[in-house]
């Protein structure tokens, strides 16, 4: 995989691309992507990390300049910001993790910061050191725990359930910690249960995810896309039957609404963009105005050239385009 650095010399804004930079989507939540590199090859994994053909290659954003991007964001959104490490890959595979949320932490508007992670790069120690450098919560990702499943799921030989299952026990009694299990429904209902009971025995959170299948995800044999309807009343269920929550709104994760940045096109604008960077998905390239980064489907550019593009999508700051 080619690895592209993200630095404040390469010119690269850090809105406008889903894969690395900050996510605004509204609320007082904003989402840091540091890295859009994974460990693992998930085979029901919605943003298909690790395939190669599909993402020839991958983001790693320089630290001091992914600080000030979140200081000057949170700053303008207000006061009451969580900072939440997170990925289309694995937030742990960013080489200066620790020293990342300690400079987040740092900020004056930011409040808390968590981070989203499948834990195989976290020893004690690590989480030691990433709870010192300010970590206030953490939601894990157990899918299964049979090893031999969780390792099928993982999607390579070397994952090891267990030794998340230690993770977890150590980091519930070191900060806020929530599991968050994707349920696939045909492929790991009976896993789901013993995973509430392991929560519930370390005293952690749950937080089970729906699985999704998108036009260009990952697809697991067997695995059922059901309603949101279906998935919540499965979950009112369990929560029943179990005594345990599990249907969680923002609300109870301490999410609101603020301020937005504001988006500079709409959609069918025309705009004139550098192009800078290869895309994340194979035949994009990435183009540059108005300080955002815009995602260009089926480009031929070069890097260095200016061409013209239509806008696609805007939601959230993050922009697809198409050449003209
Ligand atoms: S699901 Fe997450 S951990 Fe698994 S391959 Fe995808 S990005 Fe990586």
């Amino acid at each position: 995989m080619q690895i592209v650095n993200v630095t404040r010399e390469s010119g690269v804004p850090l809105i406008g691309c889903i894969a690395f930079g900050v996510i605004d989507r509204g609320t007082n939540l904003l989402q840091v992507r540091p890295t859009s590199v994974c460990n693992l090859k998930c085979v029901f994994c919605s943003t298909r990390a690790n395939d190669l053909d599909f993402h020839p290659c991958g983001f790693v954003v320089e630290r001091e300049y992914l600080v000030s991007a979140v200081k000057k964001i949170a700053e303008f959104k207000g006061a009451d910001i969580e900072a939440n490490m997170d990925s289309v890959g694995e937030v742990m595979t960013y080489p200066e993790i620790v020293e990342l949320i300690r400079d987040i932490k740092n900020l004056p508007a930011v409040k808390r910061v968590s981070m989203q992670s499948n834990g195989c790069l976290i020893t004690k120690q690590k989480l030691d050191g990433l709870v010192d450098a300010g970590l206030d919560h953490l939601n894990l990702s157990i899918n299964s725990l049979d090893k031999e499943k969780a390792r099928f799921l993982a999607g390579v030989p070397a994952y090891d359930v267990n030794k998340i299952k230690k993770l977890a026990e150590y980091a519930s009694g070191k900060l806020s910690l929530l599991i968050a299990p994707v349920w696939m429904p045909g492929v790991n209902d009976e896993d789901i249960i013993d995973i509430i009971h392991f929560a519930k025995s370390i005293g952690a959170r749950l937080g089970i995810q729906k699985y999704e299948v998108y036009r260009y995800s990952r697809k697991i044999k067997g695995g059922k896309n059901i309603t949101w309807w279906k998935f919540y009343n499965q979950l009112k269920k369990w929560e029943k039957e179990f005594d345990v929550k599990l249907v969680l709104r923002a609300s109870d994760m301490g999410i609101h609404k603020a301020k937005r940045l504001p988006e500079p096109f709409k959609k069918k604008d025309v705009v004139h963009v550098d192009v800078k960077l290869p895309g994340w998905i194979k035949g994009q390239m990435i183009g540059v105005a108005k300080d955002r980064c815009i995602s260009i489907n089926n480009c031929h550019a070069k890097i260095g050239d200016r061409i013209k593009v239509r806008i696609l999508e805007t939601k959230n700051n993050l922009f697809v385009a198409e050449t003209l």
